[in-house]
């Protein structure tokens, strides 16, 4: 009985790891990085060099004023942090 429960534990951990493999980077106390990783060059985002962090910019509420001395709340992702209609009035 015993044998089997090994096997079958054995074989979920296989079933789990499936497809993933462990990093091959070295953290900076030399031991082998822990992270899984699905690609090709065995190495996780933070060991990949070619790995490119997908950038979210969150919308900020534009700075500028309306006519009536009020705070424009359109919102904007330009890095001036001026919506289209403040940008244009420049
Ligand atoms: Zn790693
Ligand atoms: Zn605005």
């Amino acid at each position: 009985m015993k044998k089997i429960t090994l096997s079958v534990a054995a074989l979920t951990i296989a079933m789990m790891s499936y497809g993933q493999t462990q990093c091959n980077g070295v953290t900076k106390d030399s031991v082998q990085c822990k992270n899984t990783t699905k690609t090709k060059v065995k190495l996780c985002y933070l060991h990949n060099p070619n790995y490119v962090k997908a950038v979210t910019k969150s919308a900020t509420i534009c700075s500028g004023t309306t006519k009536s001395n009020r705070n424009c709340k359109n919102k904007t992702k330009d890095l001036s942090g001026l919506c289209h209609n403040h940008r244009s009035n420049e």
